[in-house]
């Protein structure tokens, strides 16, 4: 298959695809970018609240354990308190006091003695049985004591449930009870996990609402200790555990439930009152919220970068159309110019400065060029006509002789060739006369060329003024003429002939005085056209002219009409 060169596309067409096609990528590459920065901004701004959410809520907690410990702690030590016995009103009142200043989290108050029996408590509760196997019994005796959250053991049944509808849990507080600067006991305190749940709901409040910020605590194993909306036992049961986080930073973790979340997580700080107890508090967000609104800007200025492509395509494919116009009217005007379509010209283009200027640039030239090639086929007439006039003259000086002004021996030998053709063709006669001057070369002998000369003009004059408009008198060469007669007979030829001869021996030239001349006649009857042989006849016949003693007219194979004769009537 023969390759066929593609036609390109049009102006129109390649600007509007490479405009559109530019203003998008723009649009993708600065949504791009755009979204990448605003991603940046936005997690480093979600990560400082969630921070200062997860630091509030360590502080918060920090400050609560370390004030109830301390609380713990100093009436431990009032001896005054003691003194009449763990089991004393005194004492009893203590512990409700201590219960008063927090009562929906100080859920059981009491005194152990030194054997680890209850000698008293808030409600009696756990009076007389042994906790000498509590954990915070066992470490009450030796020093101050913050325990970590566990379970009810003895007093679950005892207790309502927590807020959630759980089993409660507690944190202990637990110091040894000093009296007389003997350790005779220990004070504890089990304090309702619940309050983990309210300071979080505290910090969280401070929050704008919907944002979807929850916040978690795991202990120093990692297990998880606190969750929201009352799914703490539930995750620790299925054993949940901190998500991993690349470094202190707030970062995008994926979290059990396979979600992601921006999440933020800061430990516990440890002090002299609480030691370390190892808890991590973590504020997460989810990534969707965090994210939402760059996903939803990036769209915006997506969409806004394919109206500006659009809008711009458009305005490149109006601009286009009218350049393409003013090139299709600038090739259609410079076709008719070249076609010589009349009055085509090449028009100003509007659609930009360039194309204008170029297209007045060209409509000048063009112009200029079209008068110049008027003026050049104007000159190429002028010249032709000139030529031709030239040429015409040329041609009649060719067939004319300049001494006399008769035609020459060249134009009657043509004419004699028409004529012959003519006649044969109508069936006419045509009839030669050959004419020679007698004795010429007396003339020149005598009085010169020049009176020579003038005397053929005479001569021809005077044949000329004898012969009909329709007779061809030529000098033949010398003082030879030659007469051709259409349409006349021998005795036609004859008659006109010896009239000749007659005129010419009548006139008297003013130098000289009389000249006369001999004629040969030869006709040729219809049908006998030859040319030479009509020629060489009339010349015979002028050859006998001369021999019967000039000044006469003879005819060929005829009778020779002395000169001066008179014609025939
Ligand atoms: P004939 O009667 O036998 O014809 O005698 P002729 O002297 O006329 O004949 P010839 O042929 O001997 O001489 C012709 C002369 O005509 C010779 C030549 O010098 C002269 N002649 C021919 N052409 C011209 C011309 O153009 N001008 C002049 N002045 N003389 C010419
Ligand atoms: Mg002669
Ligand atoms: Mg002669």
């Amino acid at each position: 298959m023969p390759l066929r060169p593609s036609t390109p596309l049009t102006i129109k067409l390649q600007l509007t695809l490479v405009f559109g096609a530019l203003v998008v990528l723009a649009a993708v590459v600065l949504t791009w970018v755009l979204g990448e920065m605003l991603r940046e901004r936005v997690r480093a701004d979600a990560g400082r609240v969630l921070m200062l959410l997860s630091g509030n809520a360590a502080h918060v907690l920090a400050d609560n354990l370390a004030t109830n410990a301390d609380m713990v702690d100093l009436l431990a030590r009032r001896a005054d308190v003691w003194a009449a016995g763990l089991d004393s009103p005194e004492a009893q009142r203590m512990l409700e006091l201590i219960q008063a200043t927090a009562p929906r989290t100080h859920l059981w108050v009491g005194v152990a003695d030194a054997d680890g029996t209850v000698r008293a408590a808030t409600g009696g509760l756990l009076r007389g049985q042994s906790v000498a196997q509590r954990p915070w019994f066992q470490h009450g005796q030796a020093g101050p004591f913050v325990g970590d959250v566990h379970p009810a053991k003895l007093l679950a049944t005892l207790l309502p449930a927590d807020r959630d509808g759980e089993p409660q849990r507690f944190v202990d507080y637990a110091a040894p009870v000093v009296r007389d600067g003997q350790r005779v006991g220990v004070l504890g305190v089990h304090a309702s996990w619940d309050w983990v749940g309210e300071v979080v709901d505290a910090v969280l409040s401070t929050q704008v609402g919907g944002s979807g910020v929850e916040i978690f605590i795991f202990d120093r194993d990692g297990r998880v200790i606190f969750a929201p909306g009352g799914q703490s036992q539930k995750l620790a049961a299925a054993d949940v555990r901190m998500p991993a986080l690349p470094g202190a930073a707030p970062a995008v973790a994926t979290w059990h439930d396979g979600a992601e979340w921006l999440t933020a997580a800061t430990r516990l700080p440890a002090s002299r009152e609480l030691g370390d107890l190892g808890w991590t508090i973590v504020a997460r967000e989810p990534a969707a919220t965090v994210f939402g609104d760059v996903r939803d800007a990036s769209r915006h200025v997506l969409l806004a970068g394919v109206l500006a492509a659009l809008v711009g395509a458009l305005m490149v494919r109006f601009a286009a159309v009218r350049l393409g116009a003013d090139v299709r009217r600038l090739s259609k005007a410079a076709r008719d110019i070249e076609l010589g379509v009349p009055g085509a010209h090449l028009p100003p283009a509007a659609s930009s400065a360039e194309l204008r200027s170029l297209s007045e640039a060209l409509g000048r030239m063009t112009t200029r060029l079209m008068a110049t090639q008027d003026d050049l086929e104007r000159q190429v007439r002028e010249r032709t006509a000139e030529l031709e006039a030239a040429n015409a003259e040329l041609g009649r000086q060719a067939g004319t002789d300049p001494l006399t002004g008769l035609p020459n021996r060249r134009t009657f030998d043509l004419q004699l060739d028409h004529a012959l053709a003519a006649a044969r063709r109508s069936a006419r006669p045509v009839a030669v006369l050959m004419i020679d001057a007698d004795h010429f070369k007396r003339i020149n002998d005598l009085h010169g060329h020049p009176v020579g000369d003038d005397v053929l003009v005479m001569l021809a004059g005077v044949l000329r003024a004898r012969l009909r408009e329709s007779d061809l008198l030529a000098r033949y060469g010398g003082e030879e003429f030659v007469a051709l007669l259409p349409d006349a007979s021998q005795a036609d030829a004859m008659a006109v002939a010896q009239a000749l001869v007659a005129a010419v021996a009548a006139r008297r030239h003013a130098t000289y005085g009389r000249v006369t001349v001999s004629i040969g006649v030869a006709a040729a009857p219809p049908g006998e056209p030859v040319a030479w042989a009509l020629m060489r006849q009339a010349d015979e016949a002028l050859y006998r002219a001369k021999a019967q003693g000039r000044n006469r007219a003879c005819a060929h194979a005829g009778e020779a009409i002395e000169g001066g004769a008179a014609p025939p009537a």
